[in-house]
């Protein structure tokens, strides 16, 4: 009956968000784990929706900072996602079990080399501090004390001092080859940044006898 297998595919059939780039590279050996393998690349495909060896798993291909929304809605029933993203997202109706390690770096101010930030804060100067993070960014320089106007861009923090628009960034850096690059150096850390997996509550509940299996081959690949 068509009524049905569309109540059937409801509860089984498993759709998880990921972002293309280093999410996508480093959640597919813990997909692996669960026996779950996409069966296109998103850097060589256009495709969005990418099948898997499993008839009821399918893989969405979204914007790292969507990823949260789609989950959300339960567009997406997994989804992976930097704690950036989460923080400046939000995590309602978001179940987040997983810290899986991947996509590490950290949250960091930054500025031109030669600023003297320690300085400026001491001094007790306002500060104008360019960052795609605001949320973060707000509760960082709050919790010091420290005055700012928050300046919100979308990319490209690196070239906000230089061009003369902020005194300071709030940016993730790995390497550093980037601030490098720029003559910015970082001068305060605000946190560690990992991926988690998020899962939408509902259905964990609706799903669970899909989902567990899932869950529970990707932690124990996490633990080792
Ligand atoms: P886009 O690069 O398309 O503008 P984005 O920066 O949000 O979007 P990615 O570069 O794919 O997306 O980053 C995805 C996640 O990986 C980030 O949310 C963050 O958690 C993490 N990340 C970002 N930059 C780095 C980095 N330099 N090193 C390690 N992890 C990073
Ligand atoms: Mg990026």
């Amino acid at each position: 009956m068509r009524h049905f297998s569309r109540a059937r595919k409801a509860v089984d059939g498993i759709t998880i968000a990921l972002s293309k780039g280093r999410i996508f590279d480093e959640t597919l050996p813990l997909l692996a784990a669960a026996g779950i393998e996409p069966l296109d690349n998103p850097e060589t495909s256009r495709r969005l929706i990418l099948p898997t060896n499993r008839d009821n798993v399918r893989v969405l291909i979204v914007r790292a900072t969507d990823t949260p929304t789609y989950v959300q809605y339960g567009a997406a029933d997994l989804g992976v996602a930097g704690k950036d993203v989460l923080l400046e997202h939000g995590s309602d109706g978001l179940y987040q079990p997983i810290d899986l390690g991947i996509a590490r770096c950290r949250m960091m101010v930054a500025v031109p080399a030669g600023f003297d930030y320690q300085r400026a804060v001491r001094q007790g100067a306002r500060l104008k501090v360019a960052s795609k993070y605001l949320n973060i960014a707000r509760e960082h320089f709050a919790a010091k004390g420290v005055h700012v106007d928050l300046i919100k861009l979308y990319g490209s923090m690196e070239l906000a001092p230089l061009a003369g628009l902020a005194d300071a960034i709030v940016d993730l850096v790995s390497t550093g080859s980037t601030l490098q690059a720029n003559n910015l150096v970082a001068c305060e850390h605000i946190m560690d940044i990992s991926s988690r997996l998020i899962v939408n509550q509902a259905a964990l509940k609706l799903k669970r006898a899909a989902l567990a299996p899932i869950l529970d081959a990707i932690s124990r690949v996490v633990q080792r």
